[in-house]
């Protein structure tokens, strides 16, 4: 299983990664990225890279689990 990385020294909270993977990223009330769903499954595996090549800080990664 494939699993979101966030470098949250990097993020700041632009939601460029919300913006394209909603089900996933969530700029919350104060400001702050969360992880919905951490695990990437094959289905999501390609608009998941797309917030991840989309992502200006570089913050995100996908890892394998
Ligand atoms: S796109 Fe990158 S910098 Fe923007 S909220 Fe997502 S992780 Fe943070």
């Amino acid at each position: 299983m494939k699993k979101i990385k966030v470098d949250f020294d990097l993020c700041e909270s632009n939601a460029m990664c919300e913006a394209l993977a909603p089900s996933h990223f969530q700029i919350d009330d104060d400001d702050y990225l969360q992880v919905l769903d951490e695990n990437v499954t094959d289905e999501d595996l390609a608009v998941v890279e797309q917030a991840v090549a989309s992502c200006p800080k570089s913050a995100l990664s996908i890892v394998d689990a």
